[in-house]
């Protein structure tokens, strides 16, 4: 377990799903967590039952983050962790998706990672040190998916806009990295139905879901100050469902 006493961390979407899982993670690790989501009743009874903090987030909208960060470094006077974790992923088809459709998802998936990161790096910089963490998928950076173009063309770009921010950043002593979950059990994932899940079982080597505290102590060794020397780089957690099997086993 890594130690992450002193620390102030703040996971977007971490009132449900894979943010909350990395919020339990970190907390346990010693973290003060704030959870942030644009869902207050799920965000504050999350808080609750893991001892964190919530504050309100519309991640698709720039004030929204800058209120948010700003709140935490008056109540908390630093932020040494973010998880920018909030992403939405609806399926439709390329045939009826229309322009709402495609900016929809890009306003929170990519820009609301855009508008978090950026309104994190003062107070990082300030103290010469961060972690950003940045939930990606598979989907889009490894593998596609029928009904996702929209998600995979976020999820890809996220970890474009990682790269060359981890260069911005790598002199202020602010890494930059990314875990690419697989299949994670959550709503989210639930709301793809009964058919997808089953399916995804019969894919992934183990035969099993991912759990939400399978991403979050990945995400907490990359929040860790031991993996100070890793930056701009991705972690795939997810039951080896991405590995290509040898023709000859
Ligand atoms: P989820 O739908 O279960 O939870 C998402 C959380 O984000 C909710 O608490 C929701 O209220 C919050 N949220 C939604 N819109 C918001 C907004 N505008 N501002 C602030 N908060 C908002 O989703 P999840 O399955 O936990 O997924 C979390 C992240 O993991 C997403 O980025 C998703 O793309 C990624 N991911 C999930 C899976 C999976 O299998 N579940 C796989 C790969 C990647």
């Amino acid at each position: 377990m890594f130690d992450l006493t002193d620390q102030v961390a703040l996971v977007t979407g971490g009132a449900k799903g894979i943010g909350k899982g990395i919020a339990r993670v970190l907390v346990n690790a010693g973290a003060t967590v704030i959870i942030a989501d644009i869902d207050e009743t799920a965000g504050k009874a999350c808080a609750e039952e893991l001892g964190a903090h919530y504050f309100y987030l519309d991640v698709s909208c720039q004030a929204s983050c800058k209120q948010l960060v700003s709140a935490v470094v008056r109540d908390f006077e630093q932020l040494d962790i973010l998880c920018s974790n909030t992403g939405i992923f609806p399926q439709c088809n390329l045939a009826s998706m229309t322009e709402q459709h495609w900016d929809d998802m890009h306003s929170i998936n990519l820009k609301g990672t855009f508008f978090m990161v950026q309104a994190s790096l003062e107070a990082m910089r300030m103290r010469g040190y961060g972690r950003i963490v940045l939930t990606s998928s598979i989907t889009g950076p490894v593998t596609g998916f029928p009904g996702w173009t929209h998600y995979a063309a976020s999820k890809a770009g996220q970890l474009g806009f990682m790269r060359s921010a981890a260069l911005e950043c790598a002199r202020d002593g602010i890494t930059i990295n990314a875990v690419m979950p697989g299949n994670i059990l959550t709503e989210g994932l639930q709301a793809q139905g009964e058919e997808y899940l089953e399916q995804m079982k019969a894919a992934i080597p183990t035969h099993t879901l991912g759990t939400p505290d399978d991403i979050g102590h990945a995400a907490c060794f990359l929040a860790s100050k031991e993996a100070r020397y890793i930056t701009g780089q991705t972690l795939i957690v997810d039951g080896g469902q991405v590995l290509p099997e040898s023709p000859e086993a």
